[in-house]
């Protein structure tokens, strides 16, 4: 940000001043640049995407001069249809991150305390200060498996969120566990982060029919490769899918544009290009991890499109900026508990052996 001087932080409103915003991983433009940071996917979308998106333009007139569908609902169809519940059961936005803003509004400002883990999606403080939430938020710390303990979110309290699998830990939770936080925790909403699932978790959307304080939150940023887009969605029952819809049209009643809208719907409609992609990368985390762990790398167990790792004879921070000098970049959190960790994107399999040579034959040699 451009320097502010103090004096002109006045116009600003008092709860803004006080914001301490999400920082995204960065998005350099550097030349043979190698990007393990963001976990964005290796391979493009389906071409059958890019004709949507063609096809959107081949009538521009209309497509730029006319609003998009409000509800976006060819796109719910579409969704529907690819997740098997009834449009009824979806709502979309732009990006999950909006959708998950969306959810903190509807179920979450309210005086009882919201539990997540010590260690997960970073966006998830940033909401509860910027909702108001940070007096009544409840921290629970993971186990020292960096794994989810389910009897800890056996407390009172005004709602729920995990990511599963979870982040940066890529660890998963099974369904029977998440069906525990459900049925001890009746009377709030249980929100299930399911950004990476399609890596090799199990989703949560088979339980929405069975549980109506269950929310499921995904996006097709990382394993539809469509993190460019940005459209996410929720799965629940309609009358979750009410206070959402309620919210978003207390905010922006068109999130998706035109060119989102079909380009995701085509993304969905294309189930047998989006799993062998997904396939690809399961392959090469599990190549990558052998590679790794050969090397001396501690791995925790992955069900996503990453993993998060550390070398116990070499510091984390040091060994990113040393890749950081050679061209890859990977995400290193400066937190307690996670600060000798590496979370690093599963790539090609060219640019995971990249990293591995650079690892083997230059920084530890
Ligand atoms: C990437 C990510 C999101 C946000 O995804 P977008 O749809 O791109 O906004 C949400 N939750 C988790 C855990 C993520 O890693």
């Amino acid at each position: 940000m451009s320097k502010i001087r103090p004096e002109q932080m006045r116009f600003w409103s008092p709860e803004v001043r006080e914001l301490d915003p999400y920082v995204p991983g960065e998005q350099p433009k550097i030349q043979n640049l190698l990007k393990l940071n963001t976990n964005e996917n290796p391979y493009p979308p389906s071409p059958k995407v890019v004709e949507a998106v063609e096809a959107v333009l081949e009538n521009s007139a209309d497509a730029l001069r006319l609003y998009p569908d409000p509800d976006a609902t060819v796109l719910k169809q579409a969704i529907a249809q690819q997740q098997h519940v009834n449009i009824a059961n979806v709502f979309v936005g732009n990006g999950s991150d909006e959708v998950l803003a969306h959810i903190f509004k509807a179920f979450f400002v309210q005086d009882q305390p919201i539990l997540y883990p010590d260690i997960t999606y970073s966006f998830y403080p940033v909401y509860s200060q910027f909702f108001g939430l940070s007096a009544q938020t409840k921290i629970i710390p993971l186990n020292e498996q960096f794994e989810i303990v389910v009897d800890d979110y056996k407390q009172p309290n005004g709602g729920i969120i995990i990511t599963n699998p979870n982040a940066p830990t890529s660890i998963a939770l099974g369904l029977d566990a998440i069906e525990e936080v459900l049925q001890s925790n009746p009377d709030v909403v249980v929100v299930i982060d399911e950004a990476y699932v399609d890596f090799g978790a199990e989703s949560a959307v088979k339980l929405v029919e069975k549980y109506e304080n269950l929310v499921v939150c995904q996006t097709t940023s990382k394993s539809r490769s469509l993190a460019g887009l940005r459209v996410g969605f929720a799965i629940a029952q309609p009358h979750l899918i009410a206070a959402l819809e309620a919210v978003k049209n207390s905010f922006n009643s068109y999130p998706i544009d035109r060119f989102a809208i079909a380009a995701a719907v085509a993304s969905f409609e294309d189930q047998e290009y989006f799993e062998a992609q997904c396939q690809k990368v399961i392959l090469s985390r599990d190549k990558l991890v052998a590679d790794l762990e050969a090397i001396g790398f501690k791995v925790l167990p992955s069900k996503a499109n990453f993993i998060f790792a550390s070398l116990p004879s070499k510091d984390a921070g040091e060994l990113a900026q040393a890749l950081r000098e050679r061209g890859i970049i990977v995400r290193y959190f400066n937190k307690p508990r996670i600060n000798q960790f590496l979370r690093i994107t599963i790539g090609t399999d060219e640019q995971n052996q990249r990293l591995v040579d650079t690892l083997k034959q230059d920084i530890l040699s």
